[in-house]
């Protein structure tokens, strides 16, 4: 690790490994934090507005929209703008 205030030059790929961790785990059970009133809840508990490109996941606290999922002609697309945090389990933790 490199000490603070050091700045990395290597591109994302470098955090292949560490980024694969991340993407790779069951979301629905992730405890996601809203950015509107700051309630944790695992994304499941999120409410579904189905859009035709994809879904809208809003705060049953706030009506915040948290996990936005489109699908294009270009790939899927993530938005998590209106999710303070959201954590994956450690796959590594029994
Ligand atoms: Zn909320």
């Amino acid at each position: 690790m490199s000490a603070e205030g050091e700045r990395s030059t290597l591109d994302g790929n470098a955090a292949g490994g560490l980024l694969r961790e991340v993407f790779a785990f069951d979301a629905t059970v992730a405890p996601t934090t809203c950015v509107g009133c700051g309630r944790t809840r695992p994304m499941a508990e999120l409410m579904l507005y189905a859009i035709e490109l994809g879904a809208i996941l809003r705060c049953p606290s706030c009506d915040q929209p948290v996990v936005r999922i489109g699908r294009t002609s270009r790939g899927l697309w993530l938005d998590l703008r209106g999710a303070t945090t959201v954590v994956a389990a450690d796959p590594a933790t029994p």
